[in-house]
Protein backbone atom coordinates (compact mmCIF):
# COMPACT_ATOMS: atom_id res chain seq x y z
CA UNK A 1 0.00 0.00 0.00
CA UNK A 2 1.31 3.47 -0.57
CA UNK A 3 1.75 5.91 2.00
CA UNK A 4 -0.27 8.65 0.36
CA UNK A 5 -3.23 5.55 0.20
CA UNK A 6 -2.60 4.50 4.00
CA UNK A 7 -2.96 8.60 4.89
CA UNK A 8 -6.07 8.64 3.01
CA UNK A 9 -7.70 5.49 4.28
CA UNK A 10 -6.80 7.09 8.15
CA UNK A 11 -8.47 10.29 7.22
CA UNK A 12 -11.61 8.17 6.14
CA UNK A 13 -11.18 6.31 9.80
CA UNK A 14 -10.64 9.66 11.40
CA UNK A 15 -13.63 11.19 10.19
CA UNK A 16 -16.15 8.52 10.58
CA UNK A 17 -14.70 8.01 14.48
CA UNK A 18 -15.11 11.45 14.63
CA UNK A 19 -18.58 11.78 12.76
CA UNK A 20 -19.99 8.75 12.91
CA UNK A 21 -23.08 8.09 10.72
CA UNK A 22 -26.24 6.53 12.20
CA UNK A 23 -25.20 7.03 15.76
CA UNK A 24 -28.34 6.68 17.59
CA UNK A 25 -31.24 4.70 19.12
CA UNK A 26 -33.42 3.34 16.16
CA UNK A 27 -37.03 3.93 17.65
CA UNK A 28 -38.60 1.52 15.22
CA UNK A 29 -36.10 -1.65 15.86
CA UNK A 30 -37.60 -4.85 16.18
CA UNK A 31 -33.61 -6.43 16.28
CA UNK A 32 -31.10 -5.01 18.82
CA UNK A 33 -27.79 -6.41 20.43
CA UNK A 34 -25.12 -5.43 22.56
CA UNK A 35 -21.87 -6.31 21.92
CA UNK A 36 -18.64 -5.76 24.07
CA UNK A 37 -15.24 -6.35 23.32
CA UNK A 38 -13.17 -6.38 26.86
CA UNK A 39 -9.62 -6.48 25.20
CA UNK A 40 -10.33 -2.68 24.36
CA UNK A 41 -13.52 -1.76 26.60
CA UNK A 42 -15.47 -1.20 23.31
CA UNK A 43 -19.21 -1.37 24.06
CA UNK A 44 -21.81 -0.91 20.76
CA UNK A 45 -25.78 -1.08 20.70
CA UNK A 46 -26.58 -2.19 17.36
CA UNK A 47 -30.24 -1.39 16.53
CA UNK A 48 -31.72 -2.78 13.51
CA UNK A 49 -35.05 -2.17 11.73
CA UNK A 50 -35.88 -5.59 9.79
CA UNK A 51 -38.64 -6.07 7.33
CA UNK A 52 -38.87 -9.21 6.11
CA UNK A 53 -35.50 -10.33 5.18
CA UNK A 54 -33.82 -7.09 4.43
CA UNK A 55 -32.54 -4.53 6.66
CA UNK A 56 -34.55 -1.23 6.42
CA UNK A 57 -32.84 1.03 8.68
CA UNK A 58 -29.72 0.16 11.67
CA UNK A 59 -28.14 2.20 14.12
CA UNK A 60 -25.61 2.01 16.80
CA UNK A 61 -25.17 3.74 20.07
CA UNK A 62 -21.72 2.79 22.14
CA UNK A 63 -18.60 3.95 23.36
CA UNK A 64 -15.22 2.80 21.80
CA UNK A 65 -11.99 3.40 20.40
CA UNK A 66 -11.33 5.39 17.12
CA UNK A 67 -11.52 2.18 14.86
CA UNK A 68 -14.49 0.29 16.73
CA UNK A 69 -16.62 3.56 16.21
CA UNK A 70 -15.72 4.21 12.33
CA UNK A 71 -16.34 0.68 11.82
CA UNK A 72 -19.67 0.79 12.97
CA UNK A 73 -20.43 3.93 11.30
CA UNK A 74 -19.42 2.49 7.83
CA UNK A 75 -20.87 -0.91 8.39
CA UNK A 76 -24.37 0.80 9.38
CA UNK A 77 -23.67 2.50 6.05
CA UNK A 78 -22.79 -0.45 4.41
CA UNK A 79 -25.78 -2.88 5.21
CA UNK A 80 -28.91 -0.49 4.79
CA UNK A 81 -31.27 -1.80 1.97
CA UNK A 82 -29.14 -5.52 2.03
CA UNK A 83 -30.31 -8.45 2.45
CA UNK A 84 -29.42 -10.93 5.73
CA UNK A 85 -27.74 -13.00 3.22
CA UNK A 86 -26.01 -9.92 1.78
CA UNK A 87 -25.14 -8.55 4.89
CA UNK A 88 -23.48 -11.67 6.22
CA UNK A 89 -21.31 -12.41 2.71
CA UNK A 90 -20.01 -8.64 3.39
CA UNK A 91 -18.68 -9.41 7.15
CA UNK A 92 -16.94 -12.82 5.57
CA UNK A 93 -15.36 -10.81 2.85
CA UNK A 94 -14.61 -7.63 5.51
CA UNK A 95 -13.27 -10.61 8.13
CA UNK A 96 -11.23 -11.81 5.34
CA UNK A 97 -9.36 -8.25 4.98
CA UNK A 98 -8.56 -7.37 8.20
CA UNK A 99 -7.41 -10.37 8.71
CA UNK A 100 -5.33 -10.90 5.77
CA UNK A 101 -7.13 -14.31 5.00
CA UNK A 102 -9.31 -12.96 1.98
CA UNK A 103 -11.71 -15.56 0.57
CA UNK A 104 -12.05 -16.46 -3.01
CA UNK A 105 -14.93 -17.76 -3.49
CA UNK A 106 -17.03 -16.47 -6.74
CA UNK A 107 -19.54 -14.44 -5.74
CA UNK A 108 -18.50 -12.49 -2.69
CA UNK A 109 -19.47 -8.81 -2.52
CA UNK A 110 -17.08 -5.97 -3.38
CA UNK A 111 -16.65 -4.16 -0.17
CA UNK A 112 -15.68 -0.87 -1.31
CA UNK A 113 -15.13 1.70 1.02
CA UNK A 114 -14.96 -0.45 3.56
CA UNK A 115 -11.66 -1.09 2.17
CA UNK A 116 -10.02 1.48 4.18
CA UNK A 117 -9.58 -1.18 6.97
CA UNK A 118 -7.17 -2.97 5.18
CA UNK A 119 -4.35 -1.52 7.74
CA UNK A 120 -6.08 -3.17 10.35
CA UNK A 121 -4.56 -6.73 9.80
CA UNK A 122 -1.21 -4.76 10.31
CA UNK A 123 -1.99 -4.14 14.04
CA UNK A 124 -4.02 -7.84 15.20
CA UNK A 125 -5.49 -6.23 18.52
CA UNK A 126 -7.35 -4.01 16.36
CA UNK A 127 -9.06 -6.49 14.10
CA UNK A 128 -11.66 -7.05 17.29
CA UNK A 129 -12.29 -3.50 17.39
CA UNK A 130 -12.98 -3.57 13.74
CA UNK A 131 -15.12 -6.85 13.62
CA UNK A 132 -16.83 -5.73 17.07
CA UNK A 133 -20.03 -3.89 15.34
CA UNK A 134 -20.23 -7.31 12.46
CA UNK A 135 -20.49 -9.56 15.11
CA UNK A 136 -22.85 -7.29 16.88
CA UNK A 137 -25.25 -7.08 13.81
CA UNK A 138 -24.82 -11.06 13.44
CA UNK A 139 -26.15 -11.53 16.92
CA UNK A 140 -29.08 -9.10 16.27
CA UNK A 141 -29.97 -10.93 12.36
CA UNK A 142 -29.98 -14.14 14.16
CA UNK A 143 -31.53 -13.16 17.29
CA UNK A 144 -32.30 -10.15 18.74
CA UNK A 145 -34.76 -11.27 21.28
CA UNK A 146 -34.18 -8.56 23.52
CA UNK A 147 -36.18 -6.06 21.86
CA UNK A 148 -39.30 -7.11 19.89
CA UNK A 149 -39.41 -9.34 17.12
CA UNK A 150 -41.78 -9.11 14.48
CA UNK A 151 -41.26 -12.65 13.57
CA UNK A 152 -42.36 -15.75 15.31
CA UNK A 153 -40.11 -18.34 15.00
CA UNK A 154 -40.92 -21.88 16.00
CA UNK A 155 -43.75 -23.01 18.13
CA UNK A 156 -44.88 -20.39 20.21
CA UNK A 157 -43.49 -19.98 23.78
CA UNK A 158 -45.46 -20.54 26.58
CA UNK A 159 -45.17 -18.46 29.59
CA UNK A 160 -45.09 -19.16 32.88
CA UNK A 161 -44.23 -22.48 34.52
CA UNK A 162 -45.00 -26.04 34.97
ZN1 LIG B 1 -11.15 -0.86 20.29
Amino acid sequence: MSSELRELYQEVILDHSKRPRNFHALPDANRKAEGYNPLCGDRETVYLELEGDVVKDVAFEGAGCAISTASASMMTESVKGKTRAEADALFERFHGLITGVLPQAPGLPALGKLEVFSGVREFPIRVKCATLPWHTLKAALQGGASVVSTESEGPAAESGGA
